[in-house]
């Protein structure tokens, strides 16, 4: 459920017109919704009641600080996998006691910044990053928490480019060589390792591979007790999908997800750290788009709308469904027209939608694209030099433009021309302007 709804003919962004929006900030631009936020995480951590549980937002899907701040305020805390993502978490006021850092290639930069802010934990994912953080722990003079990530080779079943926990990806410890591993760790100085993290894939629609997974969890944690180990926490990860309405039948919620956490690892006395990106922000955001023009083309007929792939990469780069639909329905139901979605940009990759069924549309016309929260904005890149657009969180009536187009002179005013192609003096004018 979203707060993203029709009253009479004109989408609303919570009681936010979005005409009203896209006069103000222009178009493109990302509206994502407090309330809709705020309804996500309730229900994930309702889910989880009376577990010894911490919810942290994995903020590679949506890095906006205010999206982050929205869920830190509701006691969120933050996973984290860049240097500038933990201080984009530190920066929207999460505490460091609820940040946790995973990725597999975390440099000795990131980890020192990790080790000095002295946030919860460090999920480690090779035997040489474990080494290289206790050099840096013990240089630096402190003791970093660590859990080790486990590769369960699960398939997560879900689109191979975001499938993490099969042998042959790159994510994690293999889990039959994990106890030797933990218990190098347990022997490294500089190093206090409290538990095991996991992490499958993202947009599961089944609930059988979490459920494999957390067992094979169990399993290690008890032959890690047994070797004598201290287990303390357990970071199960994200992953759970959300509809984005081209799926076979329902896919399991918060409650089913819930259900398999509760049986697999709910009674090993451990604290669960979990990992929601997609789940918490994706139905929380639209994007929304101006028509430049309707192409009648040889053999179908396009939308052509100013934003592009380079605002939203989910279609182009997994073949992403994501429902296109109209800011203002029309007065009357004219007939119709079955057309692709495209944006500007110079590759056949950069279609929103192909034979979407919409009211007949006009140039200057506003669509939404919706189910746009997560891993949109945050993939954004100035491909084609456009420029990154606007982000606005809505709360109620209000609304706050969080953050500004980023023009592409941006990118411009970092380039350097080397000396021997400087243009001679009297055309530099002109080369700087651009023109
Ligand atoms: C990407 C990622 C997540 C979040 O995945 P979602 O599918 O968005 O829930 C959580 N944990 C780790 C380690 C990740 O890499």
């Amino acid at each position: 459920m979203d707060h993203f709804q029709y009253h009479g003919r004109v989408l609303h962004a919570e009681a936010v017109p979005l005409p009203d929006l896209a006069e103000a900030v222009g178009t493109p631009f990302y509206v994502y919704s407090s309330a809709t936020l705020r309804r996500h995480y309730q229900v994930f951590t309702a889910a989880l009641a009376g577990l010894d549980a911490l919810t942290c937002f994995a903020v590679k899907a949506n890095g906006s600080l205010a999206v982050i701040a929205t869920l830190a305020r509701l006691g969120a805390g933050a996973d984290v996998v860049s240097g500038g993502e933990l201080e984009s978490a530190l920066a929207a006021g999460v505490p460091a006691e609820r940040i946790v850092f995973s990725g597999v290639g975390k440099s000795a930069r990131e980890l020192k910044a990790a080790l000095t802010a002295d946030i919860l934990q460090i999920n480690v994912e090779s035997v040489p990053e474990m080494e290289a953080l206790s050099r840096i722990a013990c240089s630096v003079g402190t003791t970093a928490r660590v859990a080790l990530r486990i590769n369960p080779d699960i398939d997560a079943h879900t689109h191979a480019k975001i499938t993490t926990g099969v042998r042959e990806a790159k994510f994690g410890i293999e889990w039959t060589a994990a106890h030797q591993v933990y218990a190098r760790a347990a022997a490294l100085p500089g190093l206090q390792p409290v538990g095991i993290a996991v992490h499958i894939g993202s947009q599961l629609t089944e609930i059988e591979p979490f459920a494999a997974a957390f067992q094979r969890l169990r399993d290690l944690i008890v032959m890690l007790r047994r070797d004598g180990h201290t287990i303390t926490t357990l970071d199960l990860g994200g992953g759970l999908g959300v509809p984005y309405g081209d799926e076979e039948g329902p896919i399991p919620g918060p409650d089913a997800y819930a259900a398999v956490v509760r049986r697999a690892v709910g009674d090993l006395g451990c604290r669960l750290i979990l990992e929601p990106g997609r789940l918490l922000v994706a139905n929380a955001g639209l994007l929304v788009t101006r028509v430049l023009y309707i192409k009648e083309g040889a053999t179908r007929t396009f939308v052509i709308v100013d934003a592009g792939m380079n605002d939203l990469m989910r279609p182009a780069m997994y073949g992403a469904h994501h429902a296109v639909v109209p800011v203002v329905n029309p007065e009357v139901n004219d007939k119709p027209m079955v057309a692709d979605v495209v944006g500007p940009i110079c590759e056949t990759s950069d279609t929103f939608a192909s034979g979407c069924t919409l009211p007949p549309l006009r140039a200057g016309d506003l669509l939404a694209i919706r189910t746009a929260g997560a891993y949109g904005s945050s993939m954004a890149s100035f491909y084609n030099a456009r420029p990154l657009c606007p982000e606005v969180l809505v709360a109620d009536s209000t609304h706050a433009v969080v953050r500004e187009r980023i023009p592409w002179q941006a990118l411009l005013s970092w380039q350097r021309l080397p000396a021997w192609l400087a243009p001679p003096a009297d055309e530099s004018q002109g080369q700087a302007d651009g023109r």
